[in-house]
């Protein structure tokens, strides 16, 4: 694989990302890359994916027996994240409105360089249908 094709492969993904608010898997991250680039392998978007979380450009939403999902870090736009236990959805929360984590909290001389909140519930949508 020569650099070339690395960095198409890597601004693919990375503008499939950019473009997408719905937090995709990797499968999904896929189908679209191979819009443009169609002879890309799953693979090796799981690679490029691998690689941009390891250049912090990237970040992960993870769950117990599900796809991990993708989102790529606007920014100036730091989020956390609302997670439906129902249906998966997963909603942006500004990093903005909330309280920052109190210091006393946390280790002695622990130097926070990240703050990452998943808040797990149930979306209004599924309310719903569970009230019906
Ligand atoms: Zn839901
Ligand atoms: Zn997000």
């Amino acid at each position: 694989m020569t650099m070339v094709r690395q960095t198409r492969q890597r601004s693919a993904v990375i503008e499939v990302l950019q473009t997408s608010r719905d937090h995709p898997d990797a499968a999904q991250v896929h189908t679209q890359v191979r819009e443009k680039l169609p002879s890309v392998s799953l693979g090796t978007v799981y690679r490029t994916l691998d690689a941009l979380v390891r250049d912090g450009v990237v970040m992960t939403i993870e769950r117990t027996g599900q796809a991990t999902r993708y989102d790529y870090k606007r920014a100036g736009e730091h989020h956390h994240h609302a997670v439906c236990r129902a249906c998966g959805a997963i909603f942006d929360v500004p990093a903005a409105a909330l309280p920052q984590p109190p210091a006393a909290a946390l280790p002695a001389g622990f130097q926070v360089t990240d703050v990452h909140l998943e808040f797990m519930g149930v979306c209004a949508g599924c309310a719903e249908k569970n009230r019906a």
